[in-house]
């Protein structure tokens, strides 16, 4: 086990690490932060900030033997220098699984390999055929980017005519993914913790609802049958033995209208859709992280109240500075900001819960503060 006093060392400086570091800094490990952007969320909290590219090797290698284990809170790293800091120190989780689950084509081929539910896709090499790859899966549909997408970004729909030919052009020079569009329910997430000695261990699923591409409330306990939460966290789980992923892994799930389950995206680190746990749960995600990275035994993660989490995008700084009362006077509620200096359309500031008795009171109850908050209401 990598003892509290040890020293963690983080890839990726946002608030995923931000949250990390103040987790692991609570059980007594030193947290240094590698990040290519100055004055990151996580270096303000972190022991210390290395600002410096993914690709500088040299700049790398020193982190890494600064460190006791090197983790990773951003997935649209290189593989290749991993492989180096491999030789020099241990990574949780291993390159390989970062591998698959930062390619949206390499994501589907290895859950379809692997005879997990996902979703009907064809891949359109750079320069290939759009229009084939549509007729193959069916519209509707839709396009995405096979790298570095989140959020909805570098994805579009294709229904019509019209916007088939918009695809075929923005498409035209990148490798993409052509999936078939799913008429779901509900979209839901679970968030699994794996040691080296693989014990396994998932959050409650939490149901999650996007605007604009963009998570804006996570519900947790999830609105389904116990049996559809049972069968989404067994997946969950499932797939991180298979990845033999150390650490956390995120699975993000469609429900179909004809009650199955199928996978969308992974993510193999604490997860948007697990910040409910930082104050409903037992232990949080970024804690249980932590826990698994150093080989130490997970926590409890059992719900202790149901909650909804809201995140607060730039856009909430769109009018004026958000109405901060209206949160900080809800007993019940708890705010979250990320220390980010500039409020942009989108862009992730800050999230809060808020707890109650049922999820339905906190669902309300979380659409009138969000509103308050944005200075809607
Ligand atoms: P992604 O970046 O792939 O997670 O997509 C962001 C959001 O777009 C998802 O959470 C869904 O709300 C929606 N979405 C993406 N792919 C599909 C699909 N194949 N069918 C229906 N909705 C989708």
């Amino acid at each position: 086990m990598i003892s509290p006093g040890k020293t963690i060392g983080v890839l990726g400086g946002g608030q995923l690490g931000r949250m990390l570091a103040q987790a692991a800094q609570r059980m007594g490990y030193r947290v240094h932060i590698y990040e290519p952007a100055e004055h990151c969320p996580a270096g303000e909290v972190a022991a210390s900030e290395v600002n410096a590219a993914y690709t500088d090797e040299k700049a790398l290698k020193e982190f890494a033997r600064r460190v006791d284990v090197v983790t990773y809170e951003f997935e649209n790293i290189p593989v290749e220098p991993l492989w180096k800091i491999e030789k020099l120190t241990t990574l949780r989780p291993h390159w390989g699984v970062l591998e698959v689950c930062q390619n949206r084509l390499r994501e589907k081929q290895w859950l379809k390999k692997n005879n997990f539910p996902h979703v009907p896709f064809a891949d359109v090499e750079a320069g290939g055929d759009v229009l084939a790859a549509v007729a193959r899966v069916g519209r509707p549909c839709v396009i995405k980017t096979a790298d570095f997408g989140y959020d909805g970004k570098g994805q579009l729909k294709i229904k019509d005519d019209a916007s088939l030919t918009q695809a075929v052009k923005a498409f035209a020079a990148q490798h993409a993914v052509v999936e078939k569009w799913v008429d779901f329910k509900c979209e839901l997430s679970v968030v699994v913790a794996r040691t080296p000695k693989r014990e396994a261990r998932a959050f409650p699923v939490s149901e999650n609802i996007h605007t604009r591409h963009i998570l804006d409330f996570s519900i947790v306990p999830a609105r389904v049958s116990s049996a559809v939460a049972h069968e989404a966290e067994q997946l969950a789980m499932a797939i991180a033995h298979k990845l033999e992923v150390v650490g956390l892994l995120a699975v993000e799930l469609f429900l179909t209208d004809r009650g199955d389950l199928l996978v969308n995206e992974l993510a193999p680190r604490p997860h948007n859709s697990g910040h409910y746990t930082l104050d409903a749960c037992a232990t949080s995600q970024f804690e249980q992280h932590v826990r698994a990275v150093c080989d130490a035994p997970l926590g409890d993660a059992g719900l202790r109240s149901p909650v909804v989490m809201v995140n607060i995008l730039g856009d909430a700084w769109a009018k004026s500075e958000p109405d901060w009362e209206a949160v900080l006077s809800e007993p019940r509620a708890k705010l979250h900001l990320y220390g980010k200096k500039e409020a942009r359309p989108g862009r992730k500031m800050g999230h809060f819960t808020i707890m109650a008795d049922d999820v339905e009171t906190a669902l309300a109850r979380a659409r009138e503060l969000k509103a308050k908050l944005y200075r809607e209401a």
